[in-house]
């Protein structure tokens, strides 16, 4: 099957070769697979070793229209430009007459959606631990690169090694905090446990013009207040993402629900959620707290990343430091 893929995909990047399918985008295959560094990459970081695994997000151009081509372009420009430990990273892009090639950091645990599907839920100590560090990786695009994501979600969440959990550490149930402190469970950032998640698909992001940063869309005298003040907003959007994700990590489903898409438009638009009992009942009025600032239909009451992570919650624990 591999093999297959191999020649299906005519014009991959210089030695690669493609192993498992990892997922699916919706023009795109991602594929885990090994790089074999060449002669001259070897020459000059000989610890590259032979081979090194990474994933390959394989792009069908002919079902693109043309400005759906300048959204991959654009999304590998934003990923090059990127360099933090919350992010997965872009190592080299290719495009073949059928096909573009975004050769990225392998994240080889997969999506955090899958895991949330498999434990449920997660306790309050994991879902800090994760979303903790999706929070930096957003605090890094928002504050230093002026960059929005615009898809936050679960699918768009990784993790770097199939992550190990203990069974009794979702069991927390009722919440009980002291239970938390007798330390159970330490998730560790690299070797065992939970381990590092980053955020990818950056095929909706967007360079936003921010007047604290060095301005990344140029002259700003001709800019019009619409486009300012809808730019001002813009980074909210991942904001609100973020409650919904922290939402579903704590409880195992989503905020907003409905059959119905009508409906579920209407529910977003009027921010109509509840804590939904019994659900709800035993998980902290601090997360709580948290989740309804993050939720708030007004993008200016809206949290912003510094003031998410300046949340009590936030601070419960020794946040495992994304920059380390
Ligand atoms: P799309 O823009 O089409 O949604 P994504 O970049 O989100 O494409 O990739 C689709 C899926 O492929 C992801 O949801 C994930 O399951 C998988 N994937 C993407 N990048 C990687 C990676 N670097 N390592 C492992 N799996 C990945
Ligand atoms: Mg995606």
């Amino acid at each position: 099957k591999a093999k297959r893929d191999q020649n299906l995909y005519e014009g991959l990047p210089e030695g690669i070769t493609l192993g498992r399918k990892m997922g699916d985008g919706a023009f795109s295959h991602v594929f885990e697979a090994t790089l074999r560094p060449s002669p001259a990459q070897l020459a000059i970081d000989p610890t590259m070793g032979k081979q090194v695994k990474v994933a390959v997000k394989c792009v069908r151009k002919f079902e693109l229209n043309s400005s759906q081509r300048a959204n991959i372009l654009k999304e590998v420009q934003i990923m090059r430009g990127l360099n933090h430990p919350g992010i997965v990273r872009l190592l080299n892009f290719t495009e073949s007459r059928e096909h573009y090639f975004l050769t990225l950091e392998l994240m080889e645990g997969g999506e955090l959606f899958h895991q949330i599907v498999k434990l449920t839920y997660f306790s309050e100590e994991l879902s800090r631990h994760v979303i903790l560090q999706v929070a930096h990786g957003i605090r890094y695009l928002h504050e230093e690169k002026g960059v929005v994501h615009r898809d936050i979600k679960p699918e768009n969440i990784l993790f770097e090694s199939i992550p190990i959990i203990p069974s009794k550490v979702p069991k927390h149930r009722p919440y009980d905090e002291e239970k938390e402190d007798e330390g159970e469970f330490i998730p560790g950032v690299g070797g065992g446990g939970i381990g590092r998640v980053k955020i990818a698909d950056f095929g909706l992001s967007k360079i936003v013009w921010d007047q604290d940063t060095m301005t990344p869309c140029g002259t700003v005298g001709y800019t019009a207040p619409e486009i300012v003040k809808d730019e001002r907003y813009s980074k909210s959007v991942d904001m609100w993402a973020l409650g919904c994700v922290l939402y579903t990590l704590l409880c195992g489903f989503p905020p907003f629900y409905d059959e119905s898409i009508h409906v579920l438009t209407e529910k977003v638009a009027k921010g109509y959620y509840t804590f939904l009992s019994p659900w709800w009942d035993d998980i902290s009025a601090s997360s709580k707290d948290l989740i309804t600032h993050l939720l708030d239909v007004d993008p200016e009451k809206r949290y912003t990343i510094d003031e998410f992570l300046a949340h009590p919650w936030c601070k419960a624990k020794p946040a495992p430091s994304a920059v380390t």
